[in-house]
């Protein structure tokens, strides 16, 4: 080696140092790059499945309180039968006494059904024939027709006495109308004051002092339905209804809460009512074995009718007003 070749080595020496560092550099970068994305990898991932375990946790505590919710509801209906089965003899005594001065006890009840077709007392009065049957109320049905629309009105009666003496109606207790200004038919337009005086001679004749009957929308809607009430509503408005007689009339329902069977109970509770009558599981299947009696109906409709109306579970009556009958004018 000599003095000239010193810088040369010195020259390598200085380029190997550079190369090694620059080498060590970029296993450096490359490290820390590879370090880097897996670490973001794996925040990613763990995001991700945190994400995920809410997720699932939401959703099983969604679950969770449906299921608690649909029971609570189960059981507020529940408390809402209990109640009323220790309230209904109270309230329909409550009803009574609105217009006699003196205290009614249930034997004393003498309580007519009005109503237009066979059928009609268990489509939609179960409950509270049901109810008043259990309480020993005198239960009678004056039904208007025979049901003769589709000329089955001789097998219709059959099946309205089978109907009712399922429900507890003796057919002593029976009256169905027959009249030929009194036509089974949506389309037909009964006269009042015909149907008023057939009713309130009915009333008269058998002293009944309480009177159950359609409202002005008919539960159904059908006109034969609609002009009862209204002949009842001419009754009460002209003051012709004996003194003691109560008038109620069934709340039509709208057609959500008609068809969600026993889950429309709690709206009908909370809502303001006059009467109102509740069967359990027991009265259901009473009212379902007098639907069924009524063969010559049972159309697929009316199965579903039986399945989901709440009319086989509960009625709510609004007081008809009455007018005063001694009321002396000066
Ligand atoms: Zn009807």
């Amino acid at each position: 080696m000599t003095l000239n070749g010193q810088p040369l080595l010195f020259y390598v020496y200085f380029l190997n140092c550079l190369s090694y560092l620059a080498s060590l550099k970029e296993w450096v970068t490359l490290d820390t790059y590879i370090s880097t994305f897996c670490m973001r990898n794996y925040l990613h991932s763990r995001l991700l499945s945190l994400h995920g375990l809410f997720m699932v946790t939401v959703r099983i505590m969604s679950i969770y309180l449906i299921l608690f919710i649909i029971l609570s509801y189960l059981v507020w209906i529940r408390c809402i039968y209990c109640q009323h089965r220790r309230a209904f003899f109270k309230s329909l005594k409550h009803v009574m006494n609105v217009l006699s001065s003196r205290d009614t006890n249930c034997s004393e009840i003498s309580a007519l059904i009005v109503t237009a077709h066979p059928d009609d007392e268990c489509m939609f009065f179960a409950p509270t024939i049901i109810r008043l049957v259990e309480l020993n109320v005198s239960v009678h049905l004056l039904c208007l027709t025979e049901g003769n629309y589709y000329k089955q009105g001789a097998q219709r009666k059959q099946e309205l006495l089978k109907s009712c003496a399922m429900l507890g109606i003796p057919s002593s207790s029976i009256t169905i109308v027959d009249h030929n200004k009194l036509p089974d038919d949506p389309t037909a337009e009964w006269s009042i004051p015909l149907v008023s005086s057939v009713i309130v001679k009915h009333i008269r004749a058998h002293s009944f002092n309480l009177v159950l009957t359609f409202d002005g929308k008919g539960v159904s809607g059908h006109a034969n339905h609609r002009a009862i009430h209204k002949a009842v509503s001419h009754l009460a408005s002209t003051g012709q209804v004996p003194n003691d007689c109560s008038l109620l009339s069934l709340v039509t329902v709208g057609l959500f809460r008609k068809y969600i069977s026993f889950l429309e109970l709690p709206i009908s509770w909370l809502l303001p009512s006059c009467l109102c009558c509740i069967v359990g599981s027991r009265g259901y299947r009473q009212a379902k074995a007098a639907m069924l009696c009524h063969r010559s109906q049972l159309l697929w409709f009316r199965y579903l009718y039986i399945t989901f109306s709440c009319y086989m579970f509960i009625n709510t009556f609004q007081m008809i007003p009455q007018e005063p009958k001694n009321l002396k004018i000066y």
